[in-house]
């Protein structure tokens, strides 16, 4: 299968990664972050968790650095909304991505589903489109009790040294201060593997994202 690549060898690009929690771009995109760093000539990197007050704002900051380690350029953005009310901050909340908008113009853009089913999360995705109508944007995917995981089209194979890395952070960073009883290798490793199958990854695994437009040069 031809791959559309994200990034051209030696290519310096932009990625702005929302999250509306502290472990949410972790999760959904960990492995795609860790791998484009190593293909990527530089890397200038966004990374905003909306939800990102107090001891959640130490780890979010302190696990960004961990996925970003060797980034050209670093930014780190926590804001303090109320988290699982985010859809009762509407107006605060699409204040935040305006200027967040003005700011900056990113190559790649991480955001959550449309479909995902936490409040909190379909409404980042929402105004991400919103605000930024000229990018890409790719949508990750988080695995719940919901049970919301849909069908996705976009496929980022990982090494399963990259997939363990991403595990490994994931379990330094979050794992002891979970109370999700979903949040374990097995999870993180088992959707790897489904979706390495769908794309048939070299290695058997992959991130999967929702990609609602493409343009194909
Ligand atoms: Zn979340």
């Amino acid at each position: 299968m031809r791959s559309l690549d994200l990034v051209r060898p030696g290519e310096t690009v932009s990625l702005l990664l929302l999250g509306a929690h502290s472990d949410d771009i972790e999760i959904g995109a960990g492995g795609t972050i860790l791998q484009l760093l190593a293909a990527a000539a530089a890397v200038n990197a966004h990374w905003c968790v909306l939800s990102g007050a107090g001891a959640r704002g130490t780890e979010a900051e302190a696990s960004a650095a961990a996925f970003l380690k060797g980034a050209a350029n670093i930014k780190v953005e926590l804001a303090a909304f109320k988290d699982s009310y985010f859809p009762y901050q509407g107006s605060e909340l699409k204040d935040w991505f305006v200027g967040l908008k003005s700011r900056i113009d990113p190559d790649i853009i991480f955001t959550h589903r449309r479909r995902d089913a936490h409040q909190d999360h379909r409404e980042v995705s929402k105004l991400t489109w919103n605000a930024f109508r000229n990018h890409l944007i790719l949508e990750y995917e988080i695995p719940k009790w919901d049970g919301d995981l849909g069908q996705p089209n976009g496929y980022v194979p990982l090494t399963a040294e990259v997939l363990e890395r991403k595990i490994e952070l994931l379990n330094y960073h979050f794992g002891t201060q979970r109370s999700k009883d979903w949040f374990d290798a097995e999870t993180f490793r088992g959707l790897a593997r489904l979706r390495g199958i769908e794309c048939r990854a070299t290695e058997g695994y992959a991130e999967a994202f929702v990609m609602r437009k493409a343009r194909l040069a």
